[in-house]
């Protein structure tokens, strides 16, 4: 595959690897596919072998000292982690949990990992990427509403769109002029959208927010029960080559080429003193603990449980210890 993005993307994956179309609001297998994450497919390996997943790969990367990729018990907390990446080189800091463009903002270093994060990236508090996710919605609603000149350029270069799907971002912006039936009609154009923020970080020359107005209007309509139109048929744009978006070049346009560098596994020792498990990391319900406070517990065994008739995940104990709290995460210190 070309180093472009986004990638990773179920529908441009399966695209690119097969030549094939997902049909709109489809799934890979409606056309012979399974897209499976590759950490995920090592853990149902192990799964096999009744071996439950109690460690994470984690990459550390951007203003630390020793940027780097390790294994580490689920619950340790992102301080942890910035430990053994070296620490931050600045002192006011904020972490993009799960990459540049599609990533959750952290401030609190106590929040744990789970078995679903995966890269940190540490930036200056003041980097444009950081300021930009903290405008709260409203505000950039209001900036969008009365800035959005329609030049078109954030459906020009969208990924989904280029692929054929319906999302039409210059559309949503029109959006928040209205409110009612015509807001919901240009709304609709949102129903496909991943919110890989090519339209936002990459696309708008006046720095304007589609994705986020998309993301917004997407959940609206999805809450009213709305769904995209399964039956539209998909037609690849002639011009998709020459307007997908190149890392390189995307990486400089996000100021974060200066942390461009290496980031090589380490083995690593560190045996935590305290993990804070969730009960809720995955889709669907959060796990019953099936543990006590002041229970002993050890390793790999079970300590949330799923009831029979939910659909959820089990949570297990990532080290030896004694279970001291149970909330919404079951904190277990060792010794
Ligand atoms: S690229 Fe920006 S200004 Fe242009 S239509 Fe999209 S949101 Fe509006
Ligand atoms: S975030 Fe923007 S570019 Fe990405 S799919 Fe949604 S509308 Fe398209």
């Amino acid at each position: 595959m070309s180093d472009i993005y986004p990638a990773g993307d179920e529908f441009i994956l399966v695209y690119e690897a097969t030549g094939k179309l997902i049909p709109q609001g489809g799934l890979p297998l409606d056309i012979g596919c399974v897209v499976v994450n590759v950490e995920t497919l090592f853990n149902i390996g192990l799964a096999a072998n009744d071996i439950p997943v109690t460690e994470k790969f984690i990459t550390v990367t951007g203003a630390v000292k020793s940027p780097c990729t390790f294994k580490a018990p689920i619950g340790i907390s992102f301080d942890d982690c910035l430990k053994l990446a070296g620490g931050a080189t600045v002192r006011d800091f904020a972490i993009l949990s799960g990459g540049a463009m599609m990533g959750e903002l952290v401030t609190d270093i106590s929040t744990p990992i789970t078995k679903t994060t995966a890269g940190l990236i540490v930036l200056p508090v003041d980097h444009p990427l950081i300021k930009r996710r903290m405008l709260s919605q409203e505000k950039l609603e209001r900036v969008g509403a009365s800035a959005c000149d329609q030049c078109y350029r954030c459906t020009d270069l969208c990924p989904r769109w280029l692929l054929g799907y319906q999302i039409i971002p210059h559309e949503v912006m029109r959006s928040l002029q209205f409110s009612g039936p015509r807001w919901e009609q240009f709304s609709m154009k949102a129903l496909n959208c991943i919110e890989c923020n090519i339209c936002s970080l990459y696309a708008c020359p006046e720095d304007l927010d589609p994705k986020n107005v998309c993301a917004h209007a997407k959940r609206e309509l999805f809450a009213r029960g709305l769904r995209p139109d399964k039956s539209r048929q998909v037609d690849v744009h002639p011009f998709r080559s020459g307007r997908q978006v190149p890392t390189a070049l995307l990486t400089r346009k996000l100021g974060l080429a200066p942390f461009d560098l290496p980031a090589p596994y380490i083995e690593t020792d560190f045996a935590p003193q305290k993990v804070r498990i969730p009960l809720k990391q995955h889709a669907g319900s959060a796990a019953v603990p099936v543990v006590s406070v002041n229970d002993k517990v050890v390793r790999g065994q079970l300590i949330g449980d799923i009831s029979p008739v939910a659909l959820g995940a089990k949570v297990h104990s990532s080290i030896d210890g004694a279970v001291k709290l149970i909330d919404n995460y079951i904190t277990i210190v060792r010794g």
